[in-house]
């Protein structure tokens, strides 16, 4: 079912989702199932898997020189999203990037989904490989997310890269988009950041899910921007409960998130990280709360593959 008719479903009710990491290469679907399996009590109608693209590591070789190798350290979403379907019953969103694929490689991907029985994708740019200091697309790639948001739009309408392909079947993908309460770390200013979530949604997207943030106005004053910026799409917060002292300098670095000065105080008290965790869950239930309040359609936990903190805020909200 498309993420869309389970708003709809929801009637104004606060319903319960998440995103979790396909594991390091090595471990087994074992692991994805324990980390999801705590969390199925509170009857998430999805879940997201991420895509996370090549890297590009140097081996030293025998005679000194570095050769460089490209890896792929967490593969598997397609196959973790089949996994989930059919274990779980739930629907699976698989995220899908510009970055690492050419046009090509996005329709075949699409066309496996679709067989897979998936109507859910959550299209994004990605990031720069951590070697690279911008974002750069595949010769035959997309450059923005809008573009892969028209291509997958494209193939709902059963037009495929080769116009003279046969048959010509239509795909039916709810698409999602990220949006950012605090803006792209990349947009020199949130008036273009919105102008080009509006071209995302222009282009066929659905529903926006946010980027993390920590203080409940932020969401509320992007939100507002939207609306006034002629954006009508839902609009699903996107939260993540602190739990180490590190992710203080991380998360402004890596998410582009501002940590609240209260917040930050408590943390700073906390001898051990398991004292950051008890401090994370108690800020994001209040959040959540909050956020129930507003009548928002669902929240939607970023659970970097650790369940017991949302299992934690979860018991105490849905
Ligand atoms: P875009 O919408 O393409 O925007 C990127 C930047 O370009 C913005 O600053 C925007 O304002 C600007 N821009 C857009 N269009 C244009 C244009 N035509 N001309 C000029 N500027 C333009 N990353 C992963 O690698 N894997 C994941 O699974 C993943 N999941 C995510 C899930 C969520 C909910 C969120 C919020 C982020 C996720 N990310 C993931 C991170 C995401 O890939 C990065 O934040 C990335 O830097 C931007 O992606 P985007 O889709 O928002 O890009």
């Amino acid at each position: 079912m498309k993420v869309t008719e389970h708003i709809a479903n929801g009637k104004g009710k606060t319903q319960f989702s998440f995103e979790i990491l396909p594991p390091l290469k090595g471990q087994n679907i074992q692991s994805i199932f324990d980390s999801i399996d705590p969390l199925m009590e509170f009857k998430p109608p999805f879940i997201d898997v991420t895509y996370h693209r090549e890297e590009y590591v140097y081996k030293e070789m025998e005679n000194g020189l570095l050769q460089k190798k490209v890896v792929k350290k967490r593969p598997g979403t397609v196959g973790i999203c089949a996994a989930i379907q059919n274990k779980y019953q739930v629907d699976a969103i698989p995220h899908i990037l510009c970055g690492g694929f050419t046009k090509e490689d996005t329709e075949n991907f699409l066309i496996d989904l679709d067989f897979l029985g998936i109507d859910n994708v959550m299209a994004l740019r990605g990031d720069a490989v951590k070697t690279e200091t911008y974002f750069t697309p595949e010769k035959e790639g997309h450059r923005y997310a809008n573009e892969l948001v028209q291509q997958i739009d494209a193939l709902n309408k059963g037009e495929y890269l080769d116009e003279e392909i046969m048959n010509q079947a239509q795909t039916d993908f709810c698409i999602g988009v990220a949006g950012y309460p605090e803006k792209h770390m990349e947009a020199p200013n949130m008036e273009s950041d919105l102008h080009f979530l509006k071209k995302k949604l222009k282009n066929g997207a659905e529903y926006i899910v946010t980027q993390m943030f920590f203080d409940n106005n932020k969401y509320f004053e992007f939100v507002e921007k939207c609306r006034s910026a002629g954006i009508t799409a839902p609009i699903i917060p996107g939260l993540k409960p602190i739990s180490t002292k590190k992710q203080l300098n991380l998360i402004p670095q890596r998410f582009n998130a501002d940590l609240p000065e209260a917040l930050i105080k408590e943390v700073l008290k906390c001898e051990t990280n398991e004292q950051v965790k008890e401090v994370g869950i108690e800020w994001c239930v209040e959040q959540s709360k909050e956020l129930i309040k507003e009548k928002v359609p669902f929240l939607h936990y970023y659970s970097m593959g650790k369940s017991d903190n949302i299992k934690a805020i979860a018991r105490q909200l849905f």
